[in-house]
């Protein structure tokens, strides 16, 4: 079973009261893949979003209808009684705008928002395994009405964006917070709670993850810098530069030899805490330019 699944079998669950139920149906109506006085259909892979919708036309027609399984498994609804689509874009009717568009229309009571949505969601929804990706859809039947959800969803604070797909209006969440705001509001609370479970997985994997990376990164500069140095030192050793380098030096190019893979802090350690980080990297630059051909510079005035 899909995550979305999952969600629309926990919504299916949820009594609710005659308001809420009104615009519940209203909206897996409105939802569906046509909703027009030739046509009513939903096409589903959710055998409860399918029930769900029956019942809508049933509530606004009092003829349930008859639910057919497709080839691919996914379950269908076609009505093209002329009296049932009557009586259902009747119960719409005053929903539509002066454009004729049929339209949301007000939803006045809180309790009949979240219904609303869920009716959409179970009608249009769908939404990604959090384990991969936050998204959430709704495929809208028109563009007026993708507006229209948008509004809706605003409203209680989500914010959604429209994009078009194969010339259908997507209207998507991808904002995490947002998406467990729109679960919860429906009344998937359940799954919300997988997805903020999962989401806080994700977010402490991926502070472990950077944290290896830094870790290495660092690790891998320390390893190349410690080569350089050796390199530089044993080229003093082999062209007989190394006994002219300053006696500071020569004391610390020998603890590099003894310690080729030390980092620089271990290094300061092992001088007894005399020089700083800084301070030794700058007497192991001295080396290195010295190993490059230039004389070690005296020491100056003033240098750890
Ligand atoms: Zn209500």
């Amino acid at each position: 079973m899909s995550f979305s699944s999952d969600v629309k079998t926990e919504l299916t669950d949820i009594a609710c009261a005659a308001c809420c139920e009104t615009q519940l149906s209203r909206a897996l109506l409105l939802f569906g893949r046509a909703c027009s006085g030739v046509s009513l259909s939903l096409l589903t892979e959710h055998a409860g979003a399918a029930a769900a919708y029956a019942k809508a036309v049933a509530l606004f027609s009092g003829v349930t209808p008859e639910i057919s399984r497709s080839e691919s498994g996914n379950y269908k609804i076609q009505v093209e009684d002329p009296d049932v689509l009557d009586a259902v874009m009747g119960e719409l009717g005053e929903t539509r705008n002066e454009k004729r568009q049929l339209c949301i229309g007000r939803i006045d009571r809180e309790c009949c928002v979240a219904a609303f949505l869920r009716g959409a969601f179970l009608a249009a929804g769908t939404v990604t395994n959090p384990d991969v990706e936050y998204h959430l859809e709704f495929s809208c039947p028109s563009t007026h009405l993708a507006k229209e959800l948008i509004a809706l969803l605003e409203q209680t604070g989500i914010e959604a964006k429209c994009t078009k797909r194969g010339g259908v209006n997507i209207v998507y969440i991808k904002k995490s917070e947002s998406i467990e705001t729109l679960l919860t509001l429906m009344g998937a609370t359940e799954n919300s709670l997988l997805l903020m479970g999962a989401k806080m997985y994700k977010d402490v994997r991926n502070t472990v993850n950077r944290r290896v990376n830094f870790e290495n990164a660092n690790i891998a500069r320390s390893a190349a810098a410690a080569r350089r140095q050796t390199e530089a030192i044993e080229t003093l050793r082999r062209t007989g530069k190394f006994d002219e380098l300053p006696p500071e030096l020569r004391e610390l190019a020998a603890l590099r030899l003894e310690n080729p893979e030390s980092s620089t802090a271990e290094l300061v350690e092992m001088l007894g805490d005399a020089l700083t980080v800084s301070g030794v990297n700058h007497r192991f630059g001295r080396i290195i330019k010295a190993a490059a051909g230039n004389p070690a510079e005296p020491k100056k005035e003033g240098d750890a």
